[in-house]
């Protein structure tokens, strides 16, 4: 008897100890609903919140305007972790181009995830076959906050275009311009996305498209140039009206946050991660080949956070 006694109050103290274990609610910035950045953290979040329990760490991954936007409300302290471009992270870090007299000293890396390609969807009716073809042309540029929309001025600003040499620059978000090319409200859409992903599905099966190339001299300095760039190939197809590859190049999605982060909290989420690495990998197609060891260091400029660093250690990874 005594010792029935002596479990259930043994049970009872375990239960007092997980309900009151400190809870703390994290924030990932994502992306647009359509893109991969949303299920990057909606993934993350979901690891995460299995071990509520234990951890006391509640997770929450809303939409965002995508890498830009993540990388102030990291830097504001309104969210806590956040996907972004290696081109983002890098020029956050060094306070260059977007980040011009705001230098994020405190960003810190946590690792990467899959690669993204500057996409370029263009109606067949507007006969576009690579960049330099847009010139005149209605484009979607993304929208303010994106890192797709930074990395279109980008090329832009290297091939000395504007906005202005577009007949129209949209803004429109990553959700809505699918349906825009659909609907002939403009003749090609930008989004520097991983792939397969929903939303170029979705814009090659609205109306008949086909993928622009982006390569040439000014695309080879760029990448040349800049660690963050790196060709790629977007494979032939992989979308209705794209049966050939096309070449482009892009950058990697990130995965950041702050030194103002404590360790556990850092280290608690990347555990959930690379303890159910196979389960993370099944939940996008984008993430199928991705390996921890190139996670931990392909695109990323900041410093790693020393929470991450304490797992990738435990694992031997570093
Ligand atoms: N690379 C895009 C951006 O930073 C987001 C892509 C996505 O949501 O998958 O805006």
């Amino acid at each position: 008897m005594s010792f029935l006694k002596t479990i259930t109050f043994a049970g009872a103290i375990a239960l007092a100890s997980a309900a009151t274990a400190e809870e703390r609610f994290i924030t990932i910035g994502t992306g647009g609903q359509t893109g991969v950045y949303f299920v990057v953290g909606q993934s993350i979040c979901r690891l995460v919140n299995r071990d509520t329990a234990k951890t006391g760490l509640k997770c929450t991954a809303p939409s965002t305007g995508g890498s830009i936007a993540n990388v102030n409300a990291i830097a504001a302290g309104d969210m806590d972790m956040g996907v972004a471009q290696s081109d983002v992270q890098y020029n956050a870090y060094n306070g260059v181009a977007d980040f011009e007299g705001k230098k994020f000293d405190k960003e810190r890396a946590v690792f990467s995830v899959h690669g993204e390609l500057l996409t370029l969807v263009a109606r067949k009716d507007a006969n576009i076959a690579t960049f330099d073809d847009l010139k005149g042309k209605r484009v979607n540029v993304g929208n303010p906050g994106s890192g797709s929309a930074a990395t279109m001025a980008v090329v832009l600003a290297a091939k000395g275009w504007s906005n202005a040499d577009f007949s129209l620059a949209s803004e429109l978000k990553p959700a809505e311009q699918a349906a825009a090319l659909g609907d002939n409200k403009v003749d090609a859409i930008s989004y520097v996305v991983g792939h397969p992903n929903g939303s170029i599905q979705e814009a090659t099966s609205t109306v008949e498209a086909n993928m622009v190339t982006v390569d040439g001299p000014v695309i080879d300095k760029l990448v040349a140039d800049n660690p963050y760039y790196a060709k790629g190939v977007i494979p032939g197809g992989m979308y209705p009206g794209s049966p050939d590859d096309t070449q482009t190049f892009g950058v990697k999605a990130t995965f950041v946050t702050s030194a103002d982060v404590p360790d556990e909290v850092v280290y608690e989420v990347v555990k959930a991660v690379f303890d159910n690495f196979d389960r993370f990998k099944g939940l996008h197609p984008a993430f199928a080949n991705l390996k921890p060891e190139e996670m931990i260091k392909d695109g990323l400029s900041a410093p790693l956070h020393p929470g991450a660093i304490k797992y990738y250690k435990e694992r031997g990874w570093m």
